[in-house]
């Protein structure tokens, strides 16, 4: 099995990538993202609590994660792995992640991480803000999903260093290009 996290700040292209990545590899893409936009849309209790927190570009508390990623991941038979899009995103989550591998047999293979300085991710925000009309992309609340991702989620690269996890992958550039870096990498594992 390869299990890959995609690490990045918000609009690094990771939900771009990892739904290549998991296309090409065979493997089962989980973006909590999505999943807590579907729960919001279909105004379920979960939806209800995450919404408020989605939209000021906070972290959904922690405790209401990993239960969430497990019932992700066993509603899959046998799969051949899975490529992990916007989770974990705290230090909490990451050990939690960790607990959770291990008690299904699993571990993590790789964590890419994208990299993408700050200029860019602002534009490429405000311009995706534009097209999809996300409600968390308008520029007071992207600031903030910025300052959360460098107090919180951040260090998180750290962490995966010392287990040495984690390659830095340059996310600058097209989408096929920057697919090409990461399956260069991936394809070492
Ligand atoms: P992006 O990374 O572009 O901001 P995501 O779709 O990954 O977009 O996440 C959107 C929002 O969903 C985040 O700003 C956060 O509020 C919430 N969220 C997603 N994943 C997590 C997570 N692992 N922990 C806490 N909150 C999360």
């Amino acid at each position: 099995m390869i299990n890959i996290i995609l690490f990045g700040p918000p609009g690094s292209g990771k939900g771009t990538q990892s739904i290549k990545i998991a296309e090409k590899y065979g493997l089962v893409h989980i973006s909590t993202g999505d999943i807590f936009r579907r729960e919001i849309r279909e105004k379920s209790d979960l939806g209800i609590k995450v919404r408020s927190f989605i939209e000021k570009g906070e972290l959904v508390p922690d405790e209401l994660l990993i239960d969430i990623l497990k019932a992700a991941m066993v509603k899959h038979h046998d799969p051949k792995g899975f490529v992990f899009d916007g989770f974990p995103r705290t230090i909490t989550q990451a050990s939690d992640l960790d607990k959770l591998m291990e008690e299904m047999g699993l571990k993590i293979t790789l964590v890419l991480v994208l990299d993408v300085n700050e200029d860019e991710i602002i534009g490429r925000l405000l311009k995706r803000a534009e097209l999809e009309g996300r409600s968390d992309d308008n520029e007071d609340v992207i600031k903030n999903r910025l300052k959360v991702y460098r107090d919180e989620t951040e260090p998180l690269i750290r962490f995966y260093e010392e287990k040495k996890l984690s390659e830095i992958v340059d996310g600058i550039g097209g989408i096929d290009n920057i697919f090409n870096n990461l399956c260069e990498v991936i394809d070492r594992y």
